[in-house]
C-alpha cells in the first residue's frame, strides 16, 4: 500500500457499515495496534441489542477509504455475532457506504433479472414445443 494513501483513524473515529437487515451501522474506533507496516483498529459496535457492544478487528483496504473485518475480539461462542457484524466493508463516509450498499443490492437485482430472464426463455421454448405435442395429438 503506497503511504500517500494510509488512513490513519483516531480514537472516536466512526466507521459505518452496512448490515444484513439493510441498516446502516455505526462504529466508534476504541484503540489502535500500529505494528508500522500495518495497523489494526479496535472497532465497537454501536447498535447490538440484546448482547454486550461486538468489539471488532479491521485494517484498510488496498488504497481505498474502506476497512475490511479482521476477527471478532469479545466473540461469545455461545451467541455468536460473527455474521452481523463482518459481512461488508466499513466506510469512513456513510454517504460511501450507502452507495456501495445500493451498488451491491443493485447487482444483485440485476443478477437476478437475468436468471429470470432465462427461465422466461426456457418456459416460453417449452410452451411452443408443448403447442407441437398438442398438435400432433389430434
Ligand atoms: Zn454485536
Amino acid at each position: 500500500m503506497k503511504k500517500v494513501n494510509i488512513v490513519k483513524l483516531q480514537i472516536n473515529d466512526v466507521l459505518y457499515n452496512f448490515n444484513t437487515t439493510k441498516k446502516i451501522f455505526t462504529y466508534i474506533v476504541r484503540g489502535i495496534r500500529d505494528y508500522g507496516d500495518s495497523i489494526l483498529y479496535e472497532i465497537e459496535c454501536q447498535e447490538c441489542l440484546n448482547h454486550d457492544n461486538c468489539r471488532l478487528l479491521v485494517s484498510q483496504y488496498d488504497n481505498d477509504k474502506r476497512f475490511k473485518y479482521v476477527s471478532m475480539i469479545n466473540e461469545d461462542e455461545d451467541d455468536e455475532q460473527y455474521y452481523w457484524h463482518s459481512l461488508d466493508d466499513f466506510f469512513i463516509s456513510k454517504n460511501d457506504c450507502e452507495k456501495a450498499a445500493y451498488q451491491k443490492i443493485k447487482k444483485y437485482k440485476e443478477t437476478e433479472i437475468e436468471e429470470l430472464k432465462t427461465k422466461l426463455k426456457s418456459a416460453q421454448e417449452n410452451l411452443i414445443e408443448l403447442k407441437l405435442l398438442i398438435d400432433g395429438c389430434v
